[in-house]
Formats: C-alpha cells, structure tokens, sequence
C-alpha cells in the first residue's frame, strides 16, 4: 500500500466500525433498558444477537468463532468491508446505536490522537483499565445470578471475546429462554456499584490497569524535557513543491511537514538536543522551536533515546 494512498481511508459506509465487539452482560443489559426512545435501532440490533444465540453467553455478546477467525485474519478489510461491518452501525447517519453503553475498545479506539504516540499509549492504557473492569464484572454478574455448574465452567472456559461451543442448557442453566432477563439483572447489578467496589470486584488485574493509565496520562500531559533524540522510519510522500506528508507512528495519523524541515532530520543523531538545534540553525539556517521538536517526537517522526 503507498503512503497517503486512498486505501487508508475509511468508508462513509463502514467508517472504522469493521469490528463485532463482545459486549460484557451488564453493558448488554444497560443497551436494553436505556430509556432513551432514539436508542431503539440499537437495542433492536443487541435484541438480535440475543436471539440469534450466534454468540450470546452469560458472560456477554461474544464473537462468534467464524467472526473472529475472519477478524483476526488480516486487516485489509478495516474501515472498508461492508460485510464486516458493525451491526450496531446505523447506515442512516453513521451513528453507533448504542453509542452510551459501548465496550471498552469502541470507547478507547481513536485514528488520530493528540500528541501522536504518547496520546496512542494513554488510549491503550486506558482501554487496558475498562476491559479489566469488564472481564471481572461479567465474571462477577455470572456468580451472582446463579447460572449453574455447568455455565460457570463454561464462562472460565470462554477465551477472551470468542464464543466457545456449547448447547443452550448447557450454556444458560436455569436462564435457558430468559437470556433478556438475566442479561437486564446483570446491567442493574452493575450499575448500582460504586467504584471502590469495583475495585474490590476486579482485584489486582483492576489496580495494575489503573495504575498504568495514571501513569500514561502523566507522561501524556508532560512538557519535561527531552533527551537525545535519534530519527525515526516513517514514510514520506511529496505533497506539494513545498510540503510532504509523513506517516510515522500509525497509518492513520499522518503530519503535513515542510521539505525543508524533512532534509535536517538527520542531524538528530543521538547528540544532545541543543547541541542538534544549535547545528541546524549553524548549517541550514533554520530555527526548530522546542515545540515543533516535541511534536515531531510525540508523532515519532524523531524517537526518544
Ligand atoms: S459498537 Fe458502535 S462504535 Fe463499536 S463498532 Fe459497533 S457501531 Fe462502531
């Protein structure tokens, strides 16, 4: 795929939604009782895979093994495949339908970030924090409603987001044909739970993730200095006489830069940061801000020793 080739952008149709997410039960729930009259649609398109038994387990809405052994296949089709598409997506205004109860990986997924790569890490960790929390409520929910031997050992066996095979009986217990309701009790559960209880919930797995997104978002609201600065890969192409798009740190987020800037690049070679600047404005007469220097290494343009 060339740099900045139409490819890399996303359908109208599609946008970035090319993605069935596994909806833990008590998000499931939340969908289904949202008063909101214009979440109908939505709660139409969960009532669905519900019925459809095509992944419905007490531990939520997984992907089905079909789904995910095509997701996990290659990504050529991200943003583009209409049959991958989301069915949560609604078609008539490019809306997610359940937008106020979505899962951890909608909720955190961005194309562009501020601050590039240290924005992408914040993200991440943050996404890391909420699918802690989910994986240990829906394991929560599925103890208090009393699913039953059998689906207990089912819920431990499920791996990740992908359905494991099993009979309804097996996989629903005494909630066998009342899946809406028990999914409905899970959401009320959860909603009526403090944060420290949670916590508590969740345990350790919770208290790493949470640790790691502070961390994350002091480093993302930083403006300490940085040390030596070496250039990074990235690809280029020329956009006009005087500018050139690079993508550096994801295919998504690119930075428009003056060739001119591009051709000093290479100074950054690991020497001290003022010792390069002071280089550059020796030899090629130009002046890089302190501000324009961290913008090119939070989008990876120049890497952090
Ligand atoms: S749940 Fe919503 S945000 Fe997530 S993929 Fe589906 S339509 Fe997109």
């Amino acid at each position: 795929m060339a740099p900045g080739d139409s490819s890399r952008f996303f359908r109208p149709e599609t946008k970035c939604c090319t993605f069935l997410p596994a909806l833990p039960n008590f998000l499931v729930g939340a969908v289904l009782d949202e008063p909101d009259p214009a979440s109908a649609s939505g709660r139409a398109s969960v009532e669905q895979r519900i019925d459809a038994l095509l992944g419905a387990t007490p531990v939520g809405l997984l992907q089905p093994p079909a789904y995910a052994r095509r997701y996990a296949g290659g990504k050529e089709f991200f943003g583009r495949d209409p049959s991958m598409r989301c069915p949560h997506f609604l078609a008539e205004g490019g809306r997610c339908g359940i937008w106020r109860h979505r899962e951890s990986t909608c909720a955190t997924w961005f194309c562009k970030h501020v601050r590039g790569a240290l924005g992408r890490t914040f993200w991440a960790a943050l996404h890391g924090l909420l699918a802690a929390a989910e994986t240990g409520l829906a394991r929560f929910c599925v103890m208090e409603e009393d699913v039953g031997r059998e689906a207990l050992l089912h819920a431990v066996a499920t791996q990740g987001e992908r359905a494991v095979p099993a009979t309804r009986r097996v996989l629903w217990g005494r909630w066998a044909g009342r899946e809406r309701e028990y999914y409905r009790r899970c959401g009320a559960r959860v909603a009526s739970l403090s944060w420290d209880r949670i916590e508590r919930i969740c345990g350790v797995p919770l208290s790493i993730r949470v640790r790691l997104a502070r961390e994350a978002y002091g480093d993302l609201v930083s403006r300490r200095e940085f040390g030596p600065l070496k250039v990074g890969a990235f690809d280029v192409r020329p956009l006009d006489r005087d500018r050139s798009r690079v993508w550096a740190y994801s295919p998504f987020d690119p930075l428009d830069v003056p060739r001119s800037l591009l051709g000093v690049l290479r100074e950054f070679d690991g020497r001290p940061t003022r010792e390069v600047l002071a280089a550059i404005r020796r030899r090629h007469g130009l002046a890089l801000g302190r501000g324009l220097v961290r913008k090119l290494a939070d989008f990876g343009i120049l890497e952090r020793g």
